[in-house]
């Protein structure tokens, strides 16, 4: 198997990058990923002063997919998350639901020890390991690795775990893929500005679609299939990925506009994927059982 170490990281996906890695459609690499700080994190002596936007969430890549070409899609499956044995949490200032309350940066580092985070000496917490930041470089300007979009980024939504398989919109041929800022557990909004963040191995397959065009990011896991969005507000981004996922049933299963909202109605759910980015992301989540029952085919 290929691996990426993380030499080779940036902070804005960008079309203009130079490729760390080529590979061929089909491939599988093992990526070493930062945490969101940089791995600047490590002792509670370690403070968080600022965060600016445009120097955190370090991205390993970008990859170049052959075969990925512009106007594509590129699938990208989740085959493993390997984490580092620390994570940090933080919140701050006018950072997060609750940032009004705050002064200053506060931190918290737990130890992971088998499939739990161990938060104090009371709790214990389940493991759910997922990728905060994973995308391609996107059509226009670069988009810095702290703000999500159509071409994927800081989505932070607890569905990228291992099994799931991504759908991204390809820009520019050979996609440039990157990823980073894995968290060992997140709950569904990220309401501090963090999740668990820790550094670790991703490891991914890459299949280059060159027929299929998506306007925004689809998730396919084990149970379900989504449509990732990300815009100024929850509202907006939950019309977006909705409104997407109607014009898929209409394209593919020969049903109208009026008739895909009502069945979606019943059988979908809206979530928060997070509400504290530059942009704010909703994942649109259709039970398989419906898709396959209607002859759903991406
Ligand atoms: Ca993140
Ligand atoms: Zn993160």
């Amino acid at each position: 198997m290929i691996e990426l170490n993380d030499a080779t990281t940036f902070f804005a996906f960008d079309k203009q990058l130079e490729p760390a890695l080529v590979v061929p459609s089909g491939e599988t690499v093992r990526i070493r990923t930062k945490d969101c700080f940089g791995n600047q994190v490590q002792s509670p002596e370690d403070e968080l002063d600022s965060i600016d936007w445009d120097a955190i969430n370090p991205a390993t890549g970008p990859i170049f997919v052959e075969g990925a070409v512009a106007g594509g899609t590129l699938a990208v499956h989740i085959d493993e998350i390997e984490l580092d044995a620390q994570t940090a949490s933080c919140t701050g200032a006018d950072e997060g639901v609750c940032g009004a309350r705050f002064n200053e940066w506060s931190t918290h580092l737990c130890a992971i020890e088998g499939d739990k985070l161990i938060w104090n000496d009371k709790l214990s917490i389940p493991l759910n390991p997922m990728i905060g930041v994973i995308g391609v470089a996107p059509a226009g300007d670069a988009v810095n690795c702290g703000t999500p979009g159509s071409h994927g980024g800081n989505m932070d939504n607890t569905a990228i775990g291992v099994g799931a398989t991504l759908y991204f919109p390809v820009a520019v041929d050979g996609a440039l893929f990157g990823c980073g800022d894995m968290h060992a557990v997140m709950g569904d909004g990220e309401v501090s500005v963090s999740g668990a963040e820790v550094a670790g191995w991703a490891t991914v397959t890459f299949t280059a679609l060159p027929e299929l065009s998506v306007p925004d990011p689809l998730i396919e896991t084990a149970t379900h299939f989504g449509v990732i969005a990300s815009a100024e507000s929850l509202d907006a981004a939950a019309e977006r990925a909705v409104n997407e996922m109607v014009d898929l049933l209409c394209d593919r299963c020969d049903m109208g506009a009026d008739e895909a909202i009502m069945l979606l109605s019943l059988v979908a759910d809206v979530q928060v994927c997070q509400m504290v980015d530059p942009e704010k992301t909703v994942r649109f989540m259709v039970p398989k059982y419906v898709l396959d029952s209607l002859g759903f085919e991406l």
